[in-house]
């Protein structure tokens, strides 16, 4: 059993309708991606799953739909106007683009650095001058590890804001200028106090939201993991400033445990602390899962400390306290964020599930969704198209679509629908055969294992609730 390279990744996601090029037609566009039928409900499932999570599993947050579009002030408060910037640096030669930090990152997980090239590092980072930012990359030799030894001739480090400048209305000028939110957080913190007191809740809470983001990323190589129009999906939780240590550890832990629960082997997780912290955080970790590309990000966990709320509270001149009737006094309490990026989360769950397999000599490649993600639930199919077969078939498809994710096929052998049903990960099929108009059974048929036995029309319904169930999901999770 073998899993598959991003190739094979892009190539099944495209062939089976889970992901396309965006307006393919064209000839695509960089690092945009439209979601395929399968591609979208496979993303539906994983955000009703995260949704629940926070709503309903952890019982203090509340869920929240703030608009892409804010003003624009919010963005010079919260420092993205200012800090939210990546540094890259063309190869002469190669021709190729790199972000800065990125390659310090990957030089230093793959070489055994020192704590004095760490400091330096950091140093030279947060002093933002780029010519000493060169300089460090030569110093060290980073830029020639890059390129394999034979790259000297490089340009100079670049800088560049990612977010997306808009016009909102007729005005052209610039202090109209709008831009498309970068991230979905600040629409959390503008609506903190709103949600706090219309709702009358306590410290701690949480907001919950999910929503596109658009980032003008400058290298743009892999797939819907690094895109330019994606979502994300964020909690800010609310904390008394003395427990932000606390709630921290509480949230990495939490939501190391999701992933496990959603079956990815713990040794394909990591959490790893930042190397620079940004702008807004005073604590720090990614959960990084092993893509086929390397240990990656899917998830960041952020102490983010007082900074949004009090920078919106100095630029709006808006009091935005919390009364603690508790302890008898006002604050601005502290946030510790958890901040996952959806596409990435579904580039992850395809790349656990993709399997390839050999079965006597022949090879077989599913998908080994959770059931409860799988976009295609059951698929129902009369072995023959003829007889009285579609029309048993057909009602039992009536019976069960409005609770699951059916799918109905008549065409082709049976063999080769069960087999498109795996390249799709439908964990299960129900065949109706000519036997089954006079015993009322159906042969129900497993994906993982392709077991096929017998069970009554009647049981079908309660068989599928049983393994479509989330109870152990939720049970794994700590409370
Ligand atoms: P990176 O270092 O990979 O650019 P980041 O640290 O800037 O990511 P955050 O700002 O912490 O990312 O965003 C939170 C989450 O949003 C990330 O963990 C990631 O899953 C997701 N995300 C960020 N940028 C993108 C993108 N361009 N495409 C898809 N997902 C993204």
């Amino acid at each position: 059993m073998t899993s598959g390279s991003l190739e094979d990744i892009i190539a099944h996601t495209k062939a089976y309708g889970f992901l396309f090029p965006s307006s393919e037609i064209y000839g695509g566009i960089q690092a945009v991606y439209d979601y395929g039928p399968w591609g979208a409900a496979l993303k539906e499932r994983v955000k009703t799953l995260w949704m629940d999570t926070m709503l309903k599993h952890h019982t203090k947050i509340v869920g929240l739909d703030a608009a892409i579009f804010m003003h624009p002030k919010v963005w010079e408060a919260s420092g993205h106007l200012e800090q939210f910037d990546d540094l890259f640096i063309d190869s002469k030669e190669s021709q190729k683009r790199y972000r800065v930090d990125h390659m310090v990152e990957e030089y230093i997980q793959t070489h055994a650095v020192s704590e004095d090239f760490r400091e330096k590092w950091q140093r030279a980072f947060a002093g933002g001058d780029l010519d000493q930012i060169l300089h460090f990359l030569k110093e060290e030799a980073i830029l020639e590890v890059q390129e394999k030894g034979n790259a000297t001739n490089w340009t100079a480090i670049r800088r560049m804001n990612l977010m997306f400048p808009t016009q909102l209305g007729a005005q052209a000028g610039n202090q109209d200028t709008a831009y498309l939110r970068p991230e979905t957080a600040q629409g959390i913190y503008v609506n903190f106090l709103q949600t706090q007191k219309s709702l009358r809740l306590s410290l701690p809470f949480g907001i919950a939201q999910i929503g596109k983001a658009f980032r003008n990323e400058l290298i743009a190589r892999q797939f819907i993991f690094r895109m330019r129009e994606f979502e994300q999906m964020e909690m800010q939780f609310f904390v008394p400033p003395d427990e932000e240590k606390t709630w921290f550890s509480f949230w990495k832990e939490a939501r190391r445990q999701w992933y496990v629960a959603l079956g990815i082997p713990e040794k394909n997780l990591q959490l790893m602390p930042h190397e620079k912290l940004a702008h807004y955080a005073s604590d720090a970790v990614d959960i990084v899962y092993d893509f086929p590309f390397g240990f990656k990000e899917v998830e960041g966990i952020h102490a983010r400390g007082n900074f949004d709320l009090s920078q919106h509270e100095r630029a709006s001149s808006k009091k935005i306290r919390y009364f603690d009737s508790r302890r008898k006094t006002s604050y601005i309490p502290h946030v510790v964020e958890s901040s996952v990026g959806l596409d990435r989360l579904c580039l992850m769950i395809l790349c656990h599930a993709f399997v390839r397999e050999n079965v006597q000599g022949k090879e077989r490649v599913y998908l080994r969704f959770p059931p409860y993600l799988a976009p295609v639930q059951v698929a129902i199919f009369p072995l023959v198209a003829k007889e009285g077969l579609p029309e048993r078939a057909q009602r039992l498809r009536d019976e069960l679509k409005y609770e699951f994710a059916v799918f109905y096929e008549e065409a082709a052998s049976i063999g080769k629908r069960y087999t498109r049903q795996d390249l799709i990960g439908t964990p299960y099929c129900v065949t109706i055969d000519h036997e089954t108009l006079a015993d009322e059974k159906v042969t129900l048929r497993d994906r993982d294992n392709m077991k096929q036995e017998r069970v009554p029309i009647s049981k079908i319904k309660d068989i599928l609730k049983v393994h479509f169930s989330t109870q152990s999901f939720w049970n794994s999770l700590p409370a």
